[in-house]
């Protein structure tokens, strides 16, 4: 899957600007002209960054991206800031809201890639579809993994399952955001499903004596946790 970029912005001609740029650099874009739109997206979908317009009918960039910070699954979103203005007090409310950068319109396409590609690797985003930890490969786009140099076999659940515990190391996640993250959010699942998946993925991991980095968090649910099998 390529990294997934959520784009809020009413001007159509700047949207598609947006969307062209970051196609060419390799990213999915999905874009919307409204928060309330935006919204509706992320109650099936799960982006790995959001460029918010500041000024859009409706709410606002700034209102959304306070929307975003409280939500569990969107709270550690990615989200930069488009903004017309250039005043100090408006970047700072811009930080206030929890937005993470901010470019200012009119915006050279070069430089919102590297913005974003910054603000990716700040966030832990990974770059290149590929994550690693601890002798583990996540292949992203091939959905392989590779454990200790050797391929294993791994089922699709899982594999979400562990990509999204090592894209936030040493995160404890409790079951409910962790559905959320992995079946979505619209799916019905029971929480003691995603036990029954941790302890496939523990005992493919225990193939290469690894299943000690998913850590269970007594009363909270369960992290990846790549340091604490040093000691
Ligand atoms: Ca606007």
């Amino acid at each position: 899957m390529p990294i997934c970029i959520l784009v809020v912005e009413d001007e159509p001609e700047i949207r598609e600007l947006l969307e062209f740029t970051l196609n060419r650099a390799g990213y999915k874009v999905y874009a919307v002209g409204s928060a309330e739109t935006a919204l509706a997206y992320l109650h099936n979908e799960i982006p790995d960054a959001a460029i918010l317009d500041w000024m859009l009918p409706g709410q606002s960039g700034i209102e959304l991206a306070r929307r975003l910070r409280k939500d569990k699954i969107t709270q550690h979103l990615p989200i930069m800031m488009l903004t017309a203005r250039g005043e100090e007090v408006d970047k700072l409310k811009s930080f206030d809201s929890g937005v993470d950068d901010y470019v200012t319109k009119p915006f050279s396409p070069k430089e919102l890639v590297a913005r974003i590609k910054a603000l990716l690797r700040r966030t832990g985003v990974p770059q290149n579809n590929i994550l690693e930890a601890h002798g583990i490969t996540l292949n992203m786009d091939s959905h392989r993994i590779c454990v200790a140099n050797a391929e294993i076999r791994i089922g699709p659940t899982e594999f979400r399952l562990l990509e999204v515990l090592m894209r936030h190391p040493d995160r404890a996640f409790n079951r409910s955001t962790l559905l959320d993250h992995v079946w979505g959010r619209s799916t019905y699942v029971e929480e003691r499903t995603v036990d029954v998946h941790v302890l496939r993925l523990r005992k493919l991991l225990a193939q290469q004596g690894l299943e000690r980095l998913i850590e269970t968090v007594r009363g909270v649910g369960y992290r990846f946790s790549p340091t604490q099998n040093d000691q």
